[in-house]
């Protein structure tokens, strides 16, 4: 696991832009706390935004495409787009799992003036905020409580036990970075959660 040990662009990388520029809507939450389910509610309100598809070195899962869910490939493949500073960030979540999202998923789309949505870690999500400041809004989505995670992985089969358990390990971690995100949304009732994230996103896009 890649606690501190994080890795980001820097401002200096990204192109500067004329015209009206979309923004940043940065997810991030333990892994079962709802973040799936949540950020499809966000994007089926038509609210012009595109989903940021990241790039994994971990298998697919159940009916999980290449270049739908993620662009999954090897390692050695992960590695060349590092190489090529191909990535806006990148983390090792899991031991010898990599994420990273892709320069080319961000900055077409916000010039086209599309609203960037991100499923990422807490470093990515902290990584990308930095980077993008006030364009971004960085929104945590706290679980109820760690029984409860371990609940939702469960009954969501699809992880093994060992994963479930990595997974409770890591989660303990983020929560602990939860303040450092312009917004915390508790993932208790689902309606509820859906209404107040949904609020908070368009407030923002509004704004
Ligand atoms: P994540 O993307 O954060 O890993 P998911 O969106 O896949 O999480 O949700 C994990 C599981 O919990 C799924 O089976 C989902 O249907 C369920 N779930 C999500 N939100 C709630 C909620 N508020 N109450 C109960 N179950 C939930
Ligand atoms: P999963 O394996 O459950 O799809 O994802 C595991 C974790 O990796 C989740 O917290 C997810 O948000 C995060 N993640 C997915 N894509 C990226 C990415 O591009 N960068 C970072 N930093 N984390 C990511």
């Amino acid at each position: 696991m890649s606690n501190n040990n994080t890795h980001s662009a820097t401002t200096a990388d990204l192109p500067s832009s004329g015209g009206v520029r979309g923004r940043l809507l940065i997810f991030a939450a333990p892994s079962g706390a709802g973040k799936s389910t949540l950020v499809q509610y966000v994007m089926s309100h038509g609210l012009n935004t595109h989903f940021s598809i990241s790039t994994t070195t971990r298998a697919p899962r159940g009916t999980e495409q290449h270049g739908k869910e993620y662009y999954f490939v090897t390692t050695d493949q992960f590695n060349e787009h590092i190489r090529r500073g191909d990535f806006v960030e990148y983390e090792e979540v899991y031991t010898g799992r990599m994420y990273g999202t892709l320069r080319s998923e961000v900055e077409s789309r916000l010039d086209a003036g599309q609203n960037v949505v991100f499923d990422v870690d807490v470093n990515g999500g902290m990584n990308i905020k930095r980077l993008y400041g006030d364009q971004a809004l960085s929104i945590f989505i706290m679980p109820p409580s760690i029984d409860e995670l371990r609940r939702r992985l469960i009954g969501r089969a699809t992880d093994a036990p060992e994963v479930i358990d990595q997974r409770i390990e890591r989660a303990e971690y983020e929560i602990s970075q939860a303040d450092r995100f312009d917004r915390i949304v508790v993932n208790d009732g689902l309606e509820q959660a859906k209404q107040e994230i949904l609020k908070i996103v368009t407030d923002f896009l509004c704004a």
